[in-house]
């Protein structure tokens, strides 16, 4: 599993050397000296984010702040034990070697669950860059609405694994989710409005934040495998969802429904779908839809697959267009979504988008095989928190 450096972009140097401090704007924003401070520590780990080494000096570098500056949040940062010196580096020149600062991955731990499957939840417990250290799941009945007693339990049998201070608890759900960690409706679970973040760091005694588990698919791609900083991620399954990563960042959208491509009606003609328009696009591309088609007709099953792969592909042009994105990744069962389906999505963008403007687009599986919705709110966590 690699790990992507998680700030590529220090912060903005100044000048003339001095800390970046709340500037007008961060005032009306309500950026405050705490928060100049947590941006500090986070610049700081994220250059030394998974395990580059750098000296007191680089990290001035690098981040723009003054040496004394950089020494007062390292200093913090040793403090907490979230970095450690280890070794040393000789001088270019005169002088006396330097020593070097290392991120301590194992300092705090992180509990990510996944709710979205229909006959267990999961969960998982990682250290900083998302070794999975623990690991537990609970059958649930498939009733609706999903209680959240099972959610709870899980999460306090893990807590019971920690052998690190915890950062948080991250929660992959379908559905949309809004800034706050409300639920805000999530079908397959049949919940509407539920405060999930509260409910269960009320029960649980630790910070909870809760992610759209498409979005965090995508971001563990983008941490942990291969993703590009510019990505779709869709993910075919009961129904169709994606991901957008723009800049290193998850799209959440001004409803927080970025990304619920399914329900978009895509064929006049097409099937009536259970949310009650005609011809959703997973109508026409889901699993279960799949799995009807090649049942019903299985000696043609590389024409019924082209052609829901070329129907997504088409889908995928204008977006792919609209943002300039070359890494169009497509996760789902591999008997089904097969070299065959990809093969179809990548002629479909082809031959709709001018690859002179855009360049080559790559339609491609996940790095990862599975823990995707874990291991994304493992990362989503660290960088709610850390980062
Ligand atoms: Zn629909």
């Amino acid at each position: 599993m690699s790990t992507t450096p998680l700030r590529d972009t220090p912060l903005e140097a100044r000048a003339d050397g001095a800390q970046p401090c709340a500037t007008g704007h961060d005032r009306l924003r309500g950026v405050g000296p705490e928060d100049v401070r947590r941006r500090n520590r986070s610049s700081v780990i994220g250059l030394l984010y998974p395990d580059h080494s750098l000296s007191r000096a680089d990290v001035a570098k690098h981040t723009g702040l003054s040496k004394s500056s950089a020494s007062d949040v390292i200093t913090s940062l040793l403090d907490d034990g979230l970095i450690r010196e280890e070794g040393m580096r000789a001088p270019s020149g005169p002088g006396r070697p330097a020593i070097m600062l290392h991120l301590v991955p194992d300092a705090r731990q992180i509990i990510a669950l996944d709710i979205s499957h229909t006959s267990h939840l999961e969960g998982i417990v990682t250290n900083l860059t998302g070794r999975i250290l623990a690991r537990d799941e609970v059958p649930v009945d498939g009733g609706r609405p999903l209680d959240i007693e099972p959610i709870v339990s899980l999460c306090l049998r893990l807590r019971d694994r920690l052998t690190a201070p915890a950062l948080g608890v991250g929660v992959a759900t379908p559905g949309t989710v809004d800034g706050r960690g409300v639920v805000v409706k999530a079908a397959n679970l049949g919940w509407r409005d539920v405060d999930l973040a509260s409910l269960l760091s009320e029960r649980v005694g630790l910070p909870v934040r809760v992610d759209n588990n498409a979005n965090v698919s995508a971001l563990a791609e983008l941490q942990y495998g291969a993703g590009q900083r510019n990505m779709i991620f869709v993910q075919i399954a009961r129904g169709l969802g994606a991901g957008m990563i723009i800049d290193n960042r998850i799209v959440t959208g001004t409803y927080f429904s970025a990304g619920e491509i399914g329900h978009v009606a895509v064929d006049d003609t097409g099937p009536i779908c259970g949310c009650g328009k005609r011809g959703c696009l997973e109508t026409l591309t889901s699993l279960p839809v799949l799995r009807k088609q090649l049942a019903a007709d299985p000696s043609h099953r590389d024409r019924i697959l082209t052609q829901a792969g070329s129907i997504l592909g088409q889908m995928l042009s204008m977006p792919i267009a609209m943002a300039g994105v070359a890494d169009i990744v497509i996760s789902g069962d591999p008997e089904l979504i097969d070299d065959t389906f990809l093969a179809a999505v990548s002629y479909a963008v082809s031959t709709r988008i001018d690859a002179d403007f855009l360049g080559k687009v790559v339609v491609r599986r996940p790095q990862l095989d599975h823990d995707m919705a874990l291991l994304g709110e493992s990362a989503s966590v660290l960088r709610a928190t850390l980062l």
